[in-house]
């Protein structure tokens, strides 16, 4: 076949595969340039998952008469200036509307400030018509019906009308939230309204239009993040660790306010809650990242939605700590969510640790502490027993009998007055052989023995890990991996901090390494799979913590086997010894799975509940 000139609308054709993957991208472009016009209100429609229609009003600065042609034609934007790096808009690739037009059938109705009609451009599968006068308020509506008739192929591609409508929404929302003082409202047939009102672009009200789109009580359940480092500053806010999700929809992240999706801040975001989170659940998170647009190119992909940063370790860490220490600081709670009114009484722990550690005078109960820790316990009993699982058999309800002991009887008399200052104060009983109770000066507080103590133990386990070198099992045979070479040098300029975790590995010719000893708590493990794992992660985010995390993992596994189990009977000074060990642990008000450890009921509550106030 001769080499010709493809005609436009075959380019504008072949853009839109990019552009308009689904009616959700055509949402997307029409109100990024609705944004971008200046709008304060956003209205959109649609039919048929949007297929049908998607219709877009505006009432930003419209465009004139004269440029309607020029607006459906390929790479015409008022929007970039001379410099590719310099992006300040959501648009400027000028693809979207000419792409849209080779697809479906798309018209354009506006009228600018001080013209006195509109005027209306209609573009039919790449066919454009002449602009005629329209009647119009200042702003621009854009309705795009029929999508995808002119591409049946992709036409096929489509999902179920509920999940386009729902991919629809999911946009609106993402977008709403980097634009408070912009009202947008969502309808159609397809769909139950969507009404987000306009608020003030003021710390409170950005936190208000967040509250709109992830729930009322999101801002409750989250911590406010804000810090910054060598020219990136992240500004948001993060879910406390009870309050998670099955998955990561809830999850939004913004490069100098455009919405973007992003491997790099999803990872990090794995890495910040790896402690404290179980594998399958996932935080909600609102982040804002801004940054000078010289250190981060938004021109990866036609959808905008990509970026790449300049420096994506600093990126990263910057994320990994400034959570961390959020997470750390706050001491973190369990969550509100679904609480009646007397269970919301109950306060959920948060003390912030070290006030009462082992410096502040209680060090005797560290060898108390560790003398029950090292004690014997029952191992074959699951450690995954159901918390609150009440009265077993032959168990009475306060594991009183043969048990009681001078020291357990000790622990319900009058309660150690030193102790009553103490965060989680003086433990008074113990009771169906999981529970503690204990006393503070103006509260009862009741700790879950097994979640709090795995959560010791973790902590315990991890700061070991970390502070020297991981123990190394030498293989027999050196495993090869062979891998492509830049993968293989990333891998060997890593070689230094991959020993420390237990992992020697060496050069193996140019496209391979070999592997001499893996770290001894892994045990039997897929050594390639292993390496290769880290070679991904070196590559996408310069760092080892693939391996880290793991180790981290293991550590969680075996806290939770070796843990004291709920059904084990403690001793007064044992109870003491594990709430002082609480207060001195960063992160101990929950278990490694999210759950809390404790919880706190002020006595002001207990008065309440009896009706005494
Ligand atoms: P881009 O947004 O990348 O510039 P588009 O194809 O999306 O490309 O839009 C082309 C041009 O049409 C924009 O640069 C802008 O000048 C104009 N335009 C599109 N939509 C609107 C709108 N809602 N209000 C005002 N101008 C608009
Ligand atoms: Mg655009």
């Amino acid at each position: 076949m001769p080499i010709r000139q493809l005609s436009e609308t075959m380019i504008n054709r072949i853009a839109a595969g990019e552009v308009v993957e689904r009616p959700a991208s055509v949402v997307k472009e029409l109100v990024e340039n609705a944004l971008d016009a200046g709008a304060t209100r956003i209205e959109i429609v649609t039919a048929g998952g949007g297929l049908g229609l998607v219709r877009v009003i505006d009432d930003g600065t419209g465009i004139g008469s004269g440029e309607l042609t020029m607006a459906v034609a390929r790479h015409c934007t008022s929007k970039l200036s001379n410099d590719i790096h310099d992006i300040r808009s959501l648009g400027f690739r000028g693809e979207a509307l000419p792409s849209i037009g080779s697809v479906a059938r798309l018209t354009i109705r506006s009228r600018i400030d001080g013209a006195e009609a509109g005027a209306e451009i209609t573009v039919v599968a790449g066919r454009v018509t002449e602009t005629r006068p329209a009647a119009a308020n200042r702003g621009t509506m854009v309705e795009v019906r029929d999508l995808f008739f002119a591409t049946p192929a992709r036409l096929k591609f489509m999902k179920s009308e509920r999940a386009e409508a729902a991919a629809i929404t999911d946009v609106v929302r993402r977008t709403a939230i980097a634009f408070p003082a912009v009202r947008f409202t969502l309808a159609g047939s397809d769909r139950t309204p969507l009404e987000l009102p306009a608020v003030e672009p003021t710390p409170e009200g950005r936190l208000a239009r967040i509250a709109q789109v992830m729930g009322a009580e999101f801002p409750a359940n989250s911590l406010a993040v804000d810090a910054g480092r060598e020219g990136v500053h992240l500004a948001g806010h993060v879910s406390i660790p009870s309050f998670t999700r099955a998955n990561a929809l809830q999850q939004y992240a913004y490069v100098n306010g455009r919405p973007i999706r992003d491997r790099l801040i999803a990872g990090a975001l794995r890495g910040a809650y790896a402690d404290v989170l179980a594998r399958d659940r996932h935080p909600a998170s609102v982040l804002f990242f801004s940054l000078d647009p010289e250190l981060v190119d938004v021109n990866v992909h036609p959808a905008k939605a990509d970026v790449r940063f300049r420096d994506p370790g600093l990126v990263r860490g910057l994320m990994v700590g400034t959570i961390r220490e959020a997470l750390a600081s706050s001491g973190v709670r369990a969550a509100t969510t679904d609480a009646s009114a007397m269970v919301s009484a109950f306060r959920p722990g948060a003390f912030s640790y070290g006030r009462n550690g082992p410096a502040n005078g209680h060090r005797g109960f560290d060898a108390a502490f560790r003398a029950f820790t090292t004690g014997g316990f029952d191992p074959g009993r699951s450690p995954h027993r159901p918390l609150g699982a009440f009265g077993e058999p032959g168990q009475t309800a306060f594991d009183a009998g043969p048990l009681a002991s001078a020291d357990q009887r000790a622990a319900q008399d009058l309660p150690d007055e030193t102790l009553l200052d103490a965060d989680l104060g003086a433990a008074r009983a113990q009771v169906h052989r999981n529970y503690i109770v204990a006393q503070t000066r103006d509260s009862l507080i009741i700790v879950d023995q097994h979640a709090a103590h795995e959560r010791l133990v973790y902590e315990a386990l991890k700061e070991a890990l970390h502070a020297r070198p991981v123990a190394a099992q030498m293989l027999l045979i050196p495993e090869v991996v062979d891998l492509p070479a830049d993968d293989a040098d990333r891998l060997v300029a890593h070689a230094a901090t991959l020993q420390r975790f237990g992992l020697a590995i060496e050069r193996f010719g140019p496209g391979a390494v070999a592997v001499r000893e893996t770290p001894a708590m892994l045990g039997e493990t897929n050594v390639q799979q292993l390496v290769r794992d880290l070679a991904d992660e070196i590559a996408d985010n310069d760092t080892t913590d693939t391996l880290k995390m793991r180790l981290d993992r293991i550590a969680s596994t075996m806290a939770c086997h070796g843990s004291i189990r709920s059904g084990r009977i403690l001793k007064a000074d044992e109870m003491n010894a594990l709430l002082r060990q609480m207060e001195s642990t960063p992160g101990s008000a929950t278990c490694n799975h999210g759950r809390p450890t404790y919880i706190e009921l002020k006595l002001a509550d207990i008065e309440r509940l009896f009706g005494r106030r």
